[in-house]
């Protein structure tokens, strides 16, 4: 979601600015932030210290720091980050230009306002990191969801659908440019809908209108919650060959004891069920999902669930982490952090463990398939091999042969480690 920001960013300053990849040469460095775990935000305070050494030797250089830290910690950030010039909120980049001006002048300012209707819609993003295959469009913004462990909704604001027209048309551009793939971007894109024509667009309905752009562009997306992934959805996804198979559907805990508290409003039974249903209609759907070990007030039993759940939904990946109490939220109000430091590293270690057991066994059986790669680019380990993702996102590792990247190559796995697969094209 930050490089999709970043992004539009980098198009608001276009006017003003280029992008250089040399920090030394640089006289204006931004900061993206993130603030959901607070590690995260300790590495930006860690990095901010390592350019407070480039300020002294560039008088005229700007630090600005973007994003859900600035609009977390507000205007206490500019005192506490001496090398700090402006810092601007989520919905607040429009502005950049004015409190850069104003920073230039030796004004220190800020702006984290949140808006209701700020989507970004017209602004065409700079694709500045872009492997000039895959891009991030941006649909909607904000969260209701209030689950009770999250400080999105708070840094990030209410929910807000972007205009269909504007993301179409980002579509096709990108498309014609020779992009292959998109990827659908939002904090819940299953709650996606724009309400000002005669008839609603839901994100089922945006979703099949991008995949009749061409058969050649991929659609992906992210994330879902599991409350409102729709049967209709699942339905378009079986319908369009260049919908991928792959659902990123967090779980967060497998206890429903630990899901009430979370706030995420459904039960183990009602999510297994969605994951049953997925495979019935997409038999080859991969699935994806995110895990919070050592929440407050996690049993051992309900860690034992967890796992339990996992085993059941034989996820093919997992982004899995340390419950981080967040100022403001409604755990960090009502609920003690009362699993010791230990015990959570202990849990996350098992959950770690037991995902790569699990995506070891997806990928073993994948030996012996075929499967349409998109080529992303050129092999880390060796110049003679592409690499690229099939449509359940498993990355696919494969002699070069003729093919090139943005080609779609028909693979046959061979081999695989739990993260990659080893194969060889057909023609
Ligand atoms: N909107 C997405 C995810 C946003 S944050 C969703 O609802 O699924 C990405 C992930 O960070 C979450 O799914 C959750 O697993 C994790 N996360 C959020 N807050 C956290 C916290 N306080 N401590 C640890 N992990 C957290
Ligand atoms: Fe956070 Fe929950 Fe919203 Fe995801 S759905 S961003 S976890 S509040």
């Amino acid at each position: 979601m930050n490089v999709a920001d970043s992004e539009v960013v980098a198009s608001i300053l276009s006017p003003y600015y280029s992008i250089t990849d040399s920090l030394r040469e640089a006289d204006l460095i931004l900061l993206n932030t993130c603030s959901v775990r607070d590690n995260a935000e300790q590495r930006i305070r860690k990095r901010l210290q390592e350019l407070v050494s480039l300020k002294k030797k560039n008088k005229s250089l700007l630090i600005g720091l973007l994003g859900c830290m600035a609009e977390r910690i507000k205007e206490q950030l500019l005192e506490e980050e001496k090398s700090l010039d402006f810092i601007a909120g989520p919905d607040a980049y429009r502005t950049l230009p004015e409190l850069i001006e104003k920073a230039s002048l030796g004004i220190v300012s800020s702006n984290v306002h949140l808006s209701e209707e700020e989507t970004y819609g017209d602004i065409d993003p700079v694709r500045y990191a872009s492997n000039g295959v895959s891009a991030f469009i941006s649909i909607m913004r904000g969260c209701n969801n209030f689950c009770s462990y999250c400080v999105v909704p708070y840094t990030r604001g209410r929910e807000r659908s972007r205009d269909p027209k504007t993301i179409l048309s980002e579509a096709q551009n990108l498309f014609e440019k020779g992009f292959r793939e998109i990827t659908l971007l939002g904090q819940n894109v299953n709650s996606y809908c724009w309400k000002k024509t005669d008839r609603n667009v839901d994100f089922a309905d945006l979703t099949e209108q991008i995949a009749l752009i061409s058969p050649l562009l991929r659609v992906r997306y992210a994330t879902s919650h599991p409350k409102d992934i729709s049967d209709k959805l699942l339905l378009v996804m079986a319908k369009y060959p260049n919908v991928c198979h792959y659902i990123h559907l967090p779980v967060q805990s497998g206890s429903n004891t630990m899901l009430k508290k979370m706030n995420r409003v459904y039960t183990r039974e009602y999510y297994l069920e969605r994951i049953r249903k997925i495979k019935e209609i997409l038999p080859d759907c991969a699935i994806s999902t995110d895990v919070i070990a050592g929440f407050c007030g996690e049993t051992e039993q309900d860690h034992q669930d967890t796992l339990d759940l996992m085993r059941e939904a034989g996820y093919e990946y997992a982004f899995m982490f340390k419950y981080s109490v967040r100022e403001g939220t409604k755990a960090a109000e009502k609920f003690a952090d009362d699993v010791p430091e230990e015990l959570k590293i202990k849990r996350l270690e098992e959950i770690i463990t037991l995902q790569q057991q699990l995506s070891l066994e997806s990928n073993k059986r994948d030996i012996g398939k075929t499967s349409t790669v998109l080529v992303e680019g050129v092999s880390k380990r060796s110049d003679q091999h592409l690499f690229g993702r099939n449509s359940q996102n498993k990355v696919c590792v494969f002699p070069k042969k003729h093919y090139k990247i943005g080609d779609y190559a028909e693979v046959t796995i061979l081999r695989c480690t739990a993260g990659t697969l080893i194969g060889e094209a057909v023609i």
